[in-house]
């Protein structure tokens, strides 16, 4: 089994990107943002807790999305790999994934990281707000707080990855999003193994 980390802050077009590779490539998809918010949708008590952290933009335990990570491993067999996407976040994420996966013989095969700035990411975020309606991103503090997450909390990661060269960065900030697919789709194709 392959397991491919699609990396990047909030609002790199991990999301959109996704949908084409998971189709391409047979794999499965799993969003660990999209995860919460059907437990929200669901008003489970795990739902009720993760809302209070993600309409602030802070992130939810790592034991909340590990356990839902590894469930999903024990449960999809049908597929040529796995495409995580928002996970891992945290250095703590990072580690404990290598040991789920180091239980089960197998390692993660390659990180895609897809980079835009800053800039972009608010005005990304404040254009899907208008579309998809999210609740953590219609508030600027909000998207702020998320944006200081991601530079504190999960971009040590990019060093983690490169220690075991497993990290391939690709330029996602073009104006449109088939560009941007096809420089994903790109770099896929040079690291998929
Ligand atoms: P985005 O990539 O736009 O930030 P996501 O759908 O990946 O959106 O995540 C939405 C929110 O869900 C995050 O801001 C965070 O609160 C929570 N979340 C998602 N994935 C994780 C994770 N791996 N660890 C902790 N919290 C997470």
């Amino acid at each position: 089994m392959r397991y491919y980390i699609l990396f990047g802050p909030p609002g790199a077009g991990k999301g959109t990107h996704a949908a084409a590779l998971r189709e391409k490539y047979n794999l499965c998809h799993l969003s660990t943002g999209e995860l919460l918010r059907a437990e929200i949708a669901a008003g489970t008590e795990l739902g009720i807790e993760a809302k209070k952290l993600i309409d602030k933009g802070c992130l939810v335990p790592d034991s909340v999305v590990e356990g839902m990570i590894e469930s999903k491993f024990n449960s999809v067999t049908d597929v040529d790999g796995f495409l995580l996407d928002g996970f891992p976040r945290t250095l703590g994420q990072a580690e404990d994934l290598d040991n789920i996966l180091a239980k089960r013989g197998e390692s993660v095969t390659a990180v895609l990281s897809l980079m835009i700035s800053d800039d972009l990411v608010k005005r990304r975020i404040l254009h899907r707000a208008a579309i998809e309606g999210r609740a953590d991103d219609a508030s600027e503090e909000t998207i702020n707080n998320r944006i200081r997450t991601y530079h504190n909390q999960t971009e040590p990661l990019i060093d983690y990855y490169k220690n075991q060269a497993k990290y391939h960065e690709v330029d996602a900030g073009a104006d449109t999003t088939e560009e941007n697919r096809s420089r994903v789709i790109n770099l896929f194709e040079s690291v998929k193994k």
